[in-house]
C-alpha cells in the first residue's frame, strides 16, 4: 500500500463552532494521496464534525480546507466538485428506502454524472459484485440485513468514482456477526490503494490497514503516530485512558 507524496487534503488553523460551541479547535492535517487514516476518541470529540467538514456536509468558520486541490468556500460549484470526488459512508447507511439497490448506486451516476443509465447499471453492477451482492440488486434497502446495506452504501460511493472515501463509524450500527463483511470490503479498498479516513473503533481494522491513527479529544487533535506506536506507546494521557477503555 504505498502513500504518494501528492497531497489530497490539506486542513490548515479549521475551527468551528455550533453556536456557542467550539466543536473544533485549530485542526492541522495534511492527508497525502494513498493514505489510510483511521480516526478515534471518545463520543463527542468532534470526529464527525471533522470529517463532515471535508466534504462540506458542515460549514467552517475559521481556516481552511482544501481538497484535491480545491478549497472549501461558499462557492456552490466548489461544493458540488468536491462532494463528487469525496464519497461518504455514513453509520445508518442513508440509503433512499424507495429506490432498489441498483437505482441507489445509479442515482448519481446518472444525475450528477450525466452517464447513460446503462452504463451507470453496468457499473452498477461490477460495484455490487466487488461488495459481493449482484443478486440482490433488484430488491429494496429494507429487505437487506445490516450489513448488505452498509455494503450496497460502499458500493453507491464508489459509483461516483471518488478519489477520497470517508467513513463515519461504518460498523458502529451493526450487529456483530456483520461488521466483518463490512470490514473486508474497507481491507479490500485500502489495498486498492483508496484515500481514506475512518473514523472507527476496530482497533483491528486500524492495525491492519491504517498507516496513521488519529486520537481526538475536545475538538483537537491529540495525538497522531503509525498504529503500531499508537497502541503500545501512547504518549497523551488522554490516550492511555482512552486505549484503557476500548482495548
Ligand atoms: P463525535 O463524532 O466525535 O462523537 P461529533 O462531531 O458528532 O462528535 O460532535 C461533537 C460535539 O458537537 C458534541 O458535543 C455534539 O453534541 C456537538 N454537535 C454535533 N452536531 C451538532 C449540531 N448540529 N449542533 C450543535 N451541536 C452539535
Ligand atoms: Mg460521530
Amino acid at each position: 500500500m504505498q502513500v504518494s507524496d501528492q497531497v489530497a487534503i490539506e486542513i490548515n488553523g479549521l475551527n468551528k463552532w455550533y453556536g456557542e460551541f467550539h466543536v473544533l479547535k485549530d485542526i492541522n492535517l495534511t492527508v497525502y494521496g494513498g493514505e489510510r487514516i483511521v480516526v478515534c476518541g471518545p463520543s463527542g470529540s468532534g470526529k464527525s464534525t471533522l470529517i463532515r467538514c471535508i466534504n462540506r456536509l458542515e460549514e467552517h468558520q475559521r481556516g481552511s480546507i482544501v481538497v484535491d486541490g480545491v478549497e472549501l468556500t461558499n462557492d456552490v460549484r466548489k461544493v458540488d466538485e468536491i462532494r463528487r470526488e469525496v464519497g461518504m459512508v455514513f453509520q445508518h447507511f442513508n440509503l433512499f428506502p424507495h429506490l432498489t439497490i441498483l437505482e441507489n448506486c445509479t442515482l448519481a451516476p446518472i444525475w450528477v454524472r450525466k452517464m447513460p443509465k446503462a452504463e451507470a447499471e453496468a457499473q452498477a453492477m461490477r460495484y455490487l459484485e466487488r461488495v459481493k451482492i449482484p443478486e440482490q440488486a433488484h430488491k429494496y434497502p429494507g429487505q437487506l440485513s445490516g450489513g448488505q446495506q452498509q455494503r450496497v452504501a460502499i458500493a453507491r460511493a464508489l459509483c461516483m468514482n471518488p478519489k477520497i472515501m470517508l467513513f463515519d463509524e461504518p460498523t458502529s450500527a451493526l450487529d456483530p456477526e456483520m461488521i466483518k463483511e463490512v470490514l473486508d470490503v474497507m481491507v479490500d479498498l485500502a489495498e486498492e490503494g483508496m484515500t481514506m479516513i475512518c473514523v472507527t473503533h476496530e482497533m483491528g481494522f486500524a492495525r491492519k490497514v491504517a498507516n496513521r491513527v488519529i486520537f481526538m479529544d475536545g475538538g483537537q487533535i491529540v495525538e497522531q503516530n503509525e498504529p503500531e506506536e499508537f497502541f503500545t506507546n501512547p504518549k497523551s494521557d488522554r490516550t492511555k485512558l482512552f486505549l484503557s477503555q476500548i482495548l
